[in-house]
């Protein structure tokens, strides 16, 4: 990667009037995955001083500021409780603590990154994310909107007891996942897989068969081949689409299990 110019701005202001004035002048959360690519970026964003790194606990949420980086929230006692701890638990299986103290949370989300072990749980948590001119929207919002120039500001997830499940299926404790499925189960059940390889996603119309349904054995194997039938997969070095079609069938169905016991 070449930088132009490195710019710690003062206020997001400055940030997004520095981001609006060449297409390639890019925002910085951790720099962990930037770092990898090849990109020319003219000047580099830096928010560090921006006051976006702290998490704050209120009575029914939890407000994650984007540059709050991935061992923070790891290490976060409330964010363990809320949806059975599915976001702590899909965090700690990301690489080791090195790159987890750097790699931000507003990086993971904005890189929308095919292979996101945090796009899939955060897509069955009720939470929001908050852009500094583009306002409010859920992740499922934001995964459909074509890319961005903007800045997100912080993800409010709200508290709950719901049950929660996630598993990413991967071949070394250091790769990328083969799949990842994350289930939340409160009033109603949502499911959602990721690194299909393509980008996390809903499974609205097997969440609106088994909400609709008396929960058995039954439902929750009709739920899990209808997701393993109907969603898009693909192969790629790591697996083939025939091999991730089958084990997400197989998890799909010991999350339903797990979250209706
Ligand atoms: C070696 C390696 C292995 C990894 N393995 C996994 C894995 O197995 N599973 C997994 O889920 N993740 C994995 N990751 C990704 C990691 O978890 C982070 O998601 C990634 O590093 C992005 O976070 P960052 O803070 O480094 O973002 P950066 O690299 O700084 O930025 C990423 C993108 O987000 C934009 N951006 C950052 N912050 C903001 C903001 N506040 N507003 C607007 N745009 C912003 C940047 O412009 C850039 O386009 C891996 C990363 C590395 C380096």
């Amino acid at each position: 990667m070449n930088i132009g110019n490195y710019v710690k701005v003062k206020s997001i202001e400055e940030a997004y009037n520095l981001l609006q004035e060449d297409k390639d002048n890019l925002i910085v959360g951790g720099g962990a995955w930037l770092k990898q690519t090849n990109k020319n970026v003219k000047t580099m964003i830096d928010l560090e001083r921006c006051n976006l790194n702290q998490i704050t606990e209120n009575k029914d949420t939890l407000v994650i500021g984007s540059m709050t980086t991935l061992r923070d929230l790891e290490c976060n006692k409330s964010l363990k409780e809320i949806d059975g701890g599915i976001l702590v638990k899909a965090i700690s299986g990301i690489m080791g603590v090195s790159i987890r103290n750097i790699a931000t949370i507003g990086g993971s989300i904005v890189g929308r990154y095919s292979f996101s072990d945090i796009l899939t749980p955060l897509l069955v948590m009720d939470c929001t994310l908050e852009f500094f001119k583009d306002g409010s929207m859920t992740i499922q919002e934001f995964l459909s909107t074509k890319k961005l120039n903007d800045i997100l500001l912080n993800i409010t997830i709200k508290k709950s007891n719901n049950k929660g499940y996630f598993y990413a299926m991967k071949k070394t404790s250091l790769d990328f996942a083969v799949i990842n499925v994350a289930i939340t189960k409160g009033k109603t059940i949502s499911i959602a897989v990721g690194a299909r390889p393509s980008v996390a996603a809903l499974q609205t119309e097997a969440m609106d068969y088994i909400n609709n349904e008396q929960v058995n054995t039954e439902a929750i194997d009709k739920t899990a081949s209808m997701i393993s039938s109907q969603t898009k997969f693909g192969s790629n070095a790591k697996a083939s689409e025939e091999y991730r079609r089958s084990i997400t069938n197989t998890y799909i169905k010991r999350g339903l299990k797990e979250v209706t016991s």
